[in-house]
């Protein structure tokens, strides 16, 4: 019996797998046409917020996929999977691509970009020149555009990242380290990275009030400030959150509970929605509503 279970077991298993495969080998093909028509692709951005006055401050481009029979897919799912299959280039070429003109069609009112980019994306050769050519491409001034990396490249040893960052940072554009603290990197480590911002992990904001997240993100804004970064705090999904990080010092917020990231179009109303109230303020003797 026990036999004949355990071949059964392996049987369904083996089935399992090749299924896996399968679905995986059908994805990474639609992943490449969609990349070539775009048509199944969008990318949304979320509002981020001055702790200090509420202000927007920029937004994070964030792609999504609609795929015509698996439905909305996460880019947790097909980030991973464009980067094993070398289609992380030219997925990283369409946000960017996608960030650049958002920006260049409404009238700048001080709100940057920041886009997310892969390790393999960044040790690619050519990736400055590629970054910059899109910026000059639609007008849009280096330091409007930040870029979010992760711990795993900020620390990586080979120097070829670092050489990206450093050409980068060099003609203006910024530099953010996300999901601050998730990784395994010491904080140390972490904090001698030549960037500009750290984004404080939704895993710290989520312990905040339960589980003692509170005195590790009092100690991450306040060496981040010693350095003479800034920080942003990730997920924040409650007001009791908000006030907190407020009050630790915490210069940007992102989170549901500011708002969710939002189409092209919700976006370009905010944006200049934006604008015009700016343009108020500036007729009103700068007073703030
Ligand atoms: P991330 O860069 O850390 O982005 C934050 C993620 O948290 C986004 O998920 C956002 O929708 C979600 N989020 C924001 N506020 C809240 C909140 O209050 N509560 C909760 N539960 N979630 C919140 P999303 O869009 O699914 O993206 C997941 C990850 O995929 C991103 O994490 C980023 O690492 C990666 N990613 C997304 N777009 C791109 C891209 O264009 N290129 C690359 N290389 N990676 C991308
Ligand atoms: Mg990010
Ligand atoms: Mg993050
Ligand atoms: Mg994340």
């Amino acid at each position: 019996h026990a036999k004949a279970a355990g071949r059964n077991t392996f049987a369904v298993f083996g089935s399992h797998m090749e299924e896996v495969l399968r679905r995986r080998r059908v994805l990474e093909t639609d992943l490449e046409s969609a990349l070539e028509t775009r048509t199944q692709l969008a990318v949304h951005f979320q509002p981020v917020y001055s702790a200090k006055d509420g202000r927007m401050s920029s937004i994070e481009a964030l792609c999504r996929w609609r795929h015509p029979t698996f439905g909305t897919i996460s880019p947790d799912v097909f980030v991973p999977i464009a980067e094993e299959c070398g289609l992380i280039q030219a997925l990283g070429l369409y946000v960017m691509e996608e960030a650049c003109s958002l920006l260049a069609d409404v009238p700048d009112c001080g709100v940057g970009v920041s886009v997310n980019a892969s390790a393999i994306e960044l040790m690619s050769p050519g990736y400055s020149l590629r970054v910059l050519s899109i910026l000059s491409k639609f007008g849009i001034h280096p330091s409007r555009l930040e870029i979010e990396i992760t711990e795993r490249m900020a620390t990586d040893a080979d120097g070829k990242a670092a050489a990206a960052i450093k050409a980068l940072r060099d003609a203006g554009v910024r530099f953010a380290v996300d999901d601050f603290g998730k990784g395994t990197s010491s904080f140390g480590q972490l904090l001698n990275l030549d960037v500009d911002r750290i984004k404080i992990d939704k895993m710290f904001v989520d312990q905040l009030h339960h589980g003692g997240g509170l005195p590790l993100v009092e100690a991450i804004v306040q060496m981040a400030r010693h350095k003479g970064l800034q920080t942003t705090a990730e997920g924040v999904e409650t007001a009791d959150q908000r006030e907190t990080l407020t009050s630790l010092g915490c210069d940007s917020l992102q989170g549901f509970q500011l708002s969710k990231p939002l189409n092209r179009h919700d976006t370009m109303h905010l944006l200049s929605q934006h604008e015009s109230r700016m343009n108020s303020a500036r007729f009103s003797g700068d007073r703030s509503d």
